[in-house]
């Protein structure tokens, strides 16, 4: 009975001596694991500041991407019969959009091509104004003579070539938004609407300007552009000359 209650005891001290005991393991556990909370949440703030950050900045690029130019850059063709007639444009009922289908060629290239067949004879082409990659315009030939660019429809429209680099010939930002201006501005000049702006295709049938032929609904988008940039009165250009 005496060693029965001596070995309770001990047992019963020593569970109170372990109790009081502080459980290292654990208190590191629970530390280890609020470091891992805290570098997680710090990292993962980061990563979300540094994709806002990103994205704003793609948003910029874009915005400055899609930016039209605000000139016109006068570059008139050497009189000649080849591409700059001379014939009077005797009205404007129309606005005809082409594409080069020459993908990466500039609009000064463009320009110097049309002036250089007063030389070579290749053929008979030009157009009022080019478009460039950049976004910039180029006129080639005054809106009150006829260009050689939209066949039966030279008697009474004005003609804007557009450069590109895709070979589908989708436009660049730029060079949309320099083609949404320059219609804007034509339309407001001569008392045109979106609804007077025509493709060659519905001139010829020919394939141009070839992405606006094969995705009607970027026609259709393209013109909403011009509408809307005439609604916000966005037409102003300066002539350089
Ligand atoms: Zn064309």
């Amino acid at each position: 009975m005496k060693f029965y209650h001596k070995s309770m005891r001990r047992l019963v001290s020593t569970r109170k001596k372990k109790k009081r005991k502080p459980d290292y393991r654990k208190i590191i556990l629970v530390f280890a694991v609020i470091i891992v909370i805290i570098i997680v949440a710090v990292s993962v703030h980061s990563c979300q500041q540094k994709r806002a950050a990103a994205k704003a900045e793609a948003a910029r690029l874009a915005a400055e991407d899609a930016k039209a130019t605000d000139a016109i850059d006068v570059e008139l063709l050497t009189p000649n019969k080849y591409s700059r007639p001379g014939i009077a444009l005797k009205q404007i009922n129309g606005i005809v959009m082409h594409y080069t289908a020459n993908p990466g060629a500039t609009a000064i290239e463009n320009r110097n091509y049309f002036e250089g067949l007063k030389d070579s004879h290749q053929t008979h082409a030009s157009s009022h104004f080019i478009v460039g990659l950049d976004g910039e315009i180029i006129q080639c030939i005054p809106t009150k003579e006829e260009a050689y660019a939209s066949n039966e429809r030279n008697s009474d429209t004005l003609s804007i070539e557009c450069c590109h680099y895709a070979k589908d010939g989708k436009f660049e930002s730029k060079t949309y938004a320099s083609m949404v201006k320059l219609c804007a501005y034509l339309c407001h000049r001569f008392g045109l609407t979106e609804k007077d702006i025509i493709r060659h295709y519905d001139v010829t049938g020919k394939d141009c300007p070839k992405y606006f032929v094969e995705h009607p609904k970027a026609w259709k988008k393209f013109k909403a552009d011009v509408k809307e940039a005439l609604a916000n009165k966005d037409w102003e250009l300066t002539i350089n000359s």
